[in-house]
């Protein structure tokens, strides 16, 4: 009989793990609270308009692109990607911008023109970068980092100095323009750290940014999910939406035994859960924990977000598919999250324009737009800062784009910490998960697998190797192939042919 595997929550690692899982010949029903697919990918659809509601920027396509290849598949046999062009434009203070093309040449050219004489040294922080990425994808980041070993490669040796210094140090040595330097340390953002913590050897992320570029699949990120459900199901997964699970039960041999869900006992043999890590452990008793409330209280978390979904009644001239507005002190934001957390008083954010690229996302003639405010995790939605924190952005967008964008809002939606927390148990209401900091990397992380409990697995941005949807794709490939190692079972491995993309 084939082992009976439950996957709790339909987030991009539990997708990424069902896949893995049912290809190695074990039977996997995912279990999912919401009434869709997709977790903080999911969609928000209103009077026409549509909306990502979590990750927008797709980067890295060669992992999406590995990701289906594994299975003989193509990115290309579900969804249209466009490579955008430009990528990004980004506003600093007074009137300075800068557009962030497709491509490395033209990006340095973009550094020279705003910094001469920055061209040498920012071709010397590409090539370590694209190194860097290197070491990561083929030596660190699909390893199940349940031993300090699985960091320690010759590579990881020989590159030490990386791990001790900063993403920001490391940028201010590479240029001297303020601005510039903030160019550089943004993609950490992703992994959840300010750029200060995070070990300047994932400079790897502007190899992403300014290399491998930016993406965007058609309909949304939400054509990367259907995609990866119809994978699933191809491989007989089986989709229960609408399913809580209230309690994983365990045995007297200390391994689950299975869940409840409405007060009724599921039996299954393995339970691989995508959901918040903590919210995961708080569905067993206290004993059965790995982590107490006190290791999380020590952790320090991804932010959380601040976000707008809006529809206008009208096309704007001029607007790009994503923009940085880094028009006020990037410091002082950055301590509203990870020092002291609060309000920020002048916050940066960003805004996406995906009707700029896709007309399907708004009703004809009109703009659909995403703001994100990046806040500390922790917070409590607080209606009156967000009143005044939607006015002040919306001004300076105003200002910054010479439009007039207020007087044409036809839809106004906001979701903040707190609906973090209701939607999906997320710790203090985190956004996406824990920050990338160098002690909560590799084996540093909440580990992908029950110290308690043997048959009990984790996956996605709480765990191995962290946030973002990349990693969550590689999350679920790595517990499934310890899954399946354990089992004597083998994973599906594509012939890792070149993505046509590159
Ligand atoms: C606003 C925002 C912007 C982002 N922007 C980007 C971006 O541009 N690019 C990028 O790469 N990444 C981005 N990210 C990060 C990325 O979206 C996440 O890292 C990734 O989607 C996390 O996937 P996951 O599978 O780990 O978790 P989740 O997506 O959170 O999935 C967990 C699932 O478990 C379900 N669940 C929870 N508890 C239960 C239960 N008891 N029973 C049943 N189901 C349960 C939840 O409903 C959810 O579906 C962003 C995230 C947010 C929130």
């Amino acid at each position: 009989m084939r082992n009976k595997i439950i996957v709790i929550g339909s987030g991009f690692s539990s997708l990424s793990a069902a896949c893995y899982l049912a290809k190695s010949g074990f039977s996997v029903t995912v279990l999912e609270r919401h009434s869709v697919a997709g977790g903080r990918a999911r969609t928000l659809k209103k009077n026409g308009f549509q909306f990502d509601m979590g990750p927008t920027w797709y980067w890295m396509p060669d992992i999406f692109h590995n990701f289906f290849n594994d299975f003989g598949k193509s990115t290309t046999d579900y969804f249209e990607l466009h490579r955008l062009d430009p990528a990004y434009e980004v506003f600093f203070p007074k009137k300075r911008h800068i557009v962030i093309d497709s491509g490395l040449g033209k990006i340095i050219d973009s550094f020279e023109r705003y910094e001469p004489g920055c061209q040498l040294s920012l071709e010397k922080y590409m090539k370590s970068a694209k190194k860097n990425y290197q070491i990561a994808m083929n030596k660190i980041v699909y390893r199940h980092s349940l031993s300090p070993w699985d960091l320690m490669t010759v590579d990881t040796i020989l590159n030490l100095k990386h791990f001790i210094q900063n993403v920001k140090k490391l940028a201010h040595k590479t240029v001297k323009n303020p601005d510039l330097r903030l160019v550089l340390q943004f993609p950490s953002l992703f992994l959840g750290a300010k750029p200060s913590k995070t070990p300047s050897f994932f400079n790897f992320m502007n190899h992403a940014d300014f290399d491998l570029g930016t993406w965007y699949p058609k309909g949304g990120m939400v054509s990367v999910v259907q995609a990866m459900v119809k994978l699933a199901e191809s491989l007989g997964v089986q989709f229960k939406f609408n399913t809580t699970v209230q309690k994983i039960v365990p045995n007297n041999n200390e391994a689950v035994s299975g869940v409840l869900i409405n007060d009724e006992f599921h039996q299954t043999d393995i339970i691989v859960s995508g959901a918040d890590y903590q919210h995961t452990e708080s569905l067993l008793e206290k004993r059965y924990r790995t982590y107490s409330s006190k290791y999380w209280d020590k952790r320090v978390f991804a932010p959380s977000a601040l976000l707008f979904y809006l529809g206008f009644d009208t096309r704007f001239k001029g607007v790009m598919h994503h923009s940085l507005f880094f028009d006020v002190d990037f410091d002082a934001h950055l301590n509203s999250i990870y020092g002291k957390p609060k309000w920020p008083s002048k916050p940066m954010f960003y805004a996406n324009f995906p009707s700029v690229t896709d007309s399907k996302v708004a009703p004809r003639g009109k703009e659909s737009c995403v703001l994100l405010v990046p806040i500390a995790s922790g917070l409590k939605s607080d209606k009156r800062q967000q009143t005044r924190i939607f006015n002040q952005i919306i001004n300076r967008m105003e200002k910054r784009l010479n439009l007039s964008l207020k007087d044409h809002i036809v839809l106004k939606e906001i979701y903040s910490v707190d609906d973090f927390k209701s939607d999906y148990s997320s710790t203090k209401g985190n956004a996406y998960g824990l920050a990338t900091t160098l002690n909560q990397i590799g084996f540093m992380r909440p580990k992908l697998k029950s110290k308690k409990l043997k048959n009990l697995y984790f996956t996605g941005q709480l765990t191995v190797p962290g946030p973002g949807v990349p990693p969550a794709l590689i999350s679920g490939k790595i517990v499934g192939e310890y899954i399946a190692s354990k089992h004597g079972r083998q994973l599906p491995m594509g012939n890792q042919k070149m993505s046509p993309l590159e």
